[in-house]
């Protein structure tokens, strides 16, 4: 068994005591241990700002970026190892170790790359700025600074690769050092990542800590140059938000939380269409990928009234051939649920489902494949009907696994009505090739959704699907989805940075500001 320990102030340390048991979700085996008990947190963030804030700062967007490169490179040469770790403590496929890994590894090297494009300067300007006063020497700019705290990033048991990386590359560019703490009962591909930059020495000192177990006082010790972002369950969100040092010290957060992410078959699409097909080929994808453990996973699925028999037969048989079981079999497509919480918290959830009038329309028969009996946190890929679309339930409580629900809707108004009844959501999409459907459609789930991908006919076969999160878009979404925003290229930026408007002579500013 492994013995995982944090990064911090430069070395590895180990807390006290056994600590934290995490387990391979599909055998309940014990893969290591960590503890974060007794160590100094409170002096990892005084490090990050004292030591890792100056020397970012002192690097120009350039160099930053070229840091993220070397990052990038260092992670690629030990991918294999990574994929590996998160098929044993994750409870991953290897397809599914590939989507966190190489999602990790392409999002930093996205940002590398965009480092490089917002070349030699550390000060970012917005624009030309403008004439302020009558006189046409005195000028306004905006421009964009990195704040002088550390990032600290509480991240979700899900993604252990890319949600350090998605995180931690949009901070580094920005300039501020990283504090990263990764969901316990996954942590092990984290620590494969961190422990890959500390060994490649690619990393400045201070620039990147790991937190590797609990988050013990740390949130206790945030200061006003500090940046929160967390991404996980709603209530943990809304707990931090309300923390005293985040409120007094106006520590900025970012929350990533809870979503039911929505799906709209336009009024149009007829069963055996383009259209029709890449709606039921992401509809699988998204219940079963990552065992629909993923934050943008879709959870409720609204079809015309007199298309829902046809759509729950055509994703059925999709969902029919998904095998699941041992991850690390190449004939398994789908693995367990991450924890024994998990599994308890999901099983918790269709029985919630099914008691508001939801119905299993299908449900994958039999034992997970290559796994002994009665062990691993399992549930087969489950698909439920619910006819009245309008129950309370199926849009407040996210089911954080594979499961989805199919409901029937009336209008293109209804539809819209319905999936606001979710209060938020990281993605909504729509399937149509019916421009004023398409229309209403936008505008109605745009305020509710923080991305919304639209698929029709001509990009059917070149569509992402929905659960995709690229870094050039924003990741983030309203009300219950937490309310954040991250990634959306330089964007993301903004949140590690303070924007100050800078008055004066125009001659003299735009010398020093270049
Ligand atoms: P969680 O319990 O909120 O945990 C998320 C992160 O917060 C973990 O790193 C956890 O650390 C940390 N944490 C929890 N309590 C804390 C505290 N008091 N102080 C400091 N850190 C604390 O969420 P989860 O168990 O990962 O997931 C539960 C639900 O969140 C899911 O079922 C799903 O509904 C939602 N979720 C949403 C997203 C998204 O991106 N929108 C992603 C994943 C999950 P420990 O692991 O050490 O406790």
């Amino acid at each position: 068994m492994i013995r995982l320990r944090s990064f911090l102030g430069g070395e590895w340390r180990d807390g006290e005591g056994e600590g934290a048991v995490l387990e391979d979700p599909a055998t309940e085996a014990s893969v290591a241990t960590t503890s974060t008990k007794g160590l100094d947190l409170a002096g990892a963030l005084r490090f990050a700002r004292e030591e890792g804030g100056p020397t970012l700062r002192a690097m120009t967007l350039a160099e930053r970026g070229k840091l993220l490169d070397a990052m990038t490179s260092a992670l690629q040469a030990k991918r294999e190892a990574l994929i590996d770790a998160s098929i044993a403590n994750a409870g991953t496929t290897r397809s599914d170790a590939k989507f966190d890994v190489d999602g990790a590894i392409g999002t930093l090297s996205y940002y590398a790359k965009l480092g490089l494009s917002l070349g030699d300067r550390r000060v970012r300007v917005e624009g030309e700025g403008e004439q302020i006063t009558r006189s046409k020497r005195f000028w306004g700019h905006h421009v964009c600074v990195p704040r002088h705290g550390a990032a600290v990033h509480i991240n979700a048991f899900n993604f252990p690769a890319w949600g350090l990386a998605e995180k931690a590359a949009v901070a580094l560019l920005a300039g501020v050092p990283v504090v990263t703490k990764p969901a316990t009962s996954t942590a092990l591909t984290a620590y494969v990542l961190v422990e890959t930059l500390v060994d490649a020495g690619v990393l400045p000192k201070g620039s990147l800590q790991l937190v590797c177990g609990g988050a013990g006082d740390l949130l206790d010790h945030l200061g006003p140059q500090d940046c929160l972002a967390f991404t996980g369950s709603g209530d943990t969100g809304a707990w931090m938000r309300a923390l005293a040092p985040v409120t007094q010290r106006s520590v900025r957060v970012n929350v990533e939380a809870d979503s039911l992410n929505a799906v709209v078959l336009g009024p149009d699409v007829r069963p055996g269409s383009d259209t029709w097909q890449a709606f039921v080929r992401d509809a699988v994808r998204e219940i079963t990928q990552k065992t629909g453990q993923k934050c943008t996973a879709t959870r409720r699925i609204f079809v015309p009234r007199e298309q829902i028999d046809a759509a729950l037969e055509a994703i059925a048989e999709g969902l029919s051939v998904i095998s699941f079981g041992l991850p690390s079999r190449d004939d398994v497509r789908m693995g367990p649920l991450a924890s024994a919480q998990q599994l308890r918290d999901v099983q918790e959830g269709i029985t919630r489902l099914e008691a508001a009038g939801a119905k299993v329309a299908f449900r994958k028969d039999g034992a997970p494949v290559g796994v002994p009996v009665g062990k691993g946190y399992f549930v087969p890929p489950t698909l439920l009907r619910l006819d009245d679309p309008h129950v309370g339930v199926v849009h407040e409580h996210e089911v954080f696994g594979p499961v989805s629900t199919v409901m029937p809707y009336g209008t293109v108004d209804e539809a819209v009505a319905l999936v606001a009844k979710g209060e938020g959501g990281l993605v909504a999409s729509v399937y149509t090739d019916d421009r004023d459907a398409l229309e209403r459609l936008l505008l109605g789930l745009a305020p509710w959704s923080g991305r919304v991908l639209v698929s029709s006919e001509k990009v059917a076969d070149q569509a992402i699907s929905p659960g995709l999160v690229l870094p050039s878009c924003v990741h983030g979404g309203p009300g219950r989805a937490g309310g954040g925003e991250e990634l959306g290229g330089v964007r993301g930026l903004a949140f590690y940075e303070q924007r100050t408007a800078v008055q004066g002579d125009r001659a003299l500013l735009d010398r020093v500001l270049g």
